[in-house]
């Protein structure tokens, strides 16, 4: 199918671009990326009759080191963050997953800022995100705030950003020494969005983990933290029996939801299978894990 007609606009600034979305409203949606918009244009899932595209705003692109914050611009591709040597050394969780999303193809248009705005549940940036308590900054006509991204999921492709809002950056704390990360996700064929993802972050000194962060996405309607997981392996190191302990607590942070690839309760499975994966790359000392 083809998408419906729509007039186009491009600002070549900030300020444009949020007089235009509040002309217009609810009729205009932003085009970034394009890969998830334009797929729901063509299966005629949206209709806006405006497409306001932000591509020429210069001042939404790029990565910045800000003394112990790393600042990523919404328009700033996935396939540079794949390739950031700032991100490889202060944000490696997002050097992670990165490979993790969808194809070169995909990543080479699609945006952080897209991805975040888009909010899929079994995407791997907002999971990302979450685990790493990572603020989102939102621009309207009425100044800028920012929103931490552990509130910035609401639900189904559903976010805290309001009708004349656009998300301008993404601010990450920079990784600590001995602060390492781990990624896993179970999909059906490379590139495709997961079945069940995790993500883990913690401060590994000696085999001890603490500060310990889990998130998993691909299992609800958002990315979802898994604090009482987490706290099964606080201040200890990670055997057996707390890596079993915390499977066993995941219950409590969520109840995996089924769809037609996989039940539920196969769902539920697959995160604790994950969960031992994650917490075992964190605490190897050859690989797997990545150490900032
Ligand atoms: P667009 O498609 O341009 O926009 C998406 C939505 O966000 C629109 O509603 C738009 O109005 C809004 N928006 C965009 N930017 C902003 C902003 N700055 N502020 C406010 N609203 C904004 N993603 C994954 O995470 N994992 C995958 O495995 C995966 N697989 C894919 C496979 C295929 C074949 C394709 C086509 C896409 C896949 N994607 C996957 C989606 C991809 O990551 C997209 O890049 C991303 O979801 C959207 O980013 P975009 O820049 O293309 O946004």
């Amino acid at each position: 199918m083809k998408a419906p007609p729509f007039a186009y606009l491009r600002p070549a600034e900030l300020s444009q671009a949020l007089d235009l979305i509040n002309i217009y409203g609810t009729d205009a949606r932003l085009l970034a990326g394009g890969q998830s918009l334009l797929s729901a244009l063509n299966m005629r899932l949206a209709a806006p009759s405006v497409l306001i595209d932000i591509n020429g705003l210069t001042e939404l692109t790029g990565i910045t080191l800000q003394q112990d914050r790393l600042v990523i611009g919404a328009l700033t591709r996935h396939a540079e963050i794949e390739r950031s040597p700032l991100i490889a050394q202060h944000v490696p969780l997002l050097a992670l997953a990165m490979p993790h999303v969808a194809h070169p193809a995909v990543r080479n248009r699609g945006t952080i800022g897209g991805s975040l705005a888009f909010a899929d549940p079994a995407a791997e940036l907002p999971a990302c995100c979450v685990a790493l308590d990572a603020v989102m900054i939102i621009s309207g006509r009425s100044g800028e705030r920012r929103v931490r991204a552990r509130d910035f999921f609401h639900g189904l492709y559903e976010t805290a950003l309001q009708p004349g809002e656009i998300l301008v950056a993404v601010e990450f704390a920079i990784a600590r020494p001995g602060e390492r990360c781990a990624f896993r996700e179970l999909a059906r064929r490379q590139g495709d969005y997961a079945m069940v993802g995790a993500v883990a972050l913690s401060i590994v000194d000696g085999g001890v983990l603490h500060d310990v962060h889990l998130a998993f996405f691909g299992v609800g309607d958002r990315p979802v933290l898994a604090a009482y997981a987490a706290a099964q392996l606080e201040e200890g190191i990670a055997t057996a029996e707390r890596i079993a302990a915390a499977q066993q607590a995941l219950v409590r942070d969520f109840s995996a939801q089924g769809d037609v690839y996989c039940s539920g309760a196969m769902r539920m499975h697959l995160a604790r299978v994950l969960l031992g994966r994650v917490i075992h790359d964190l605490t190897r000392t050859d690989a797997g894990g990545v150490q900032a």
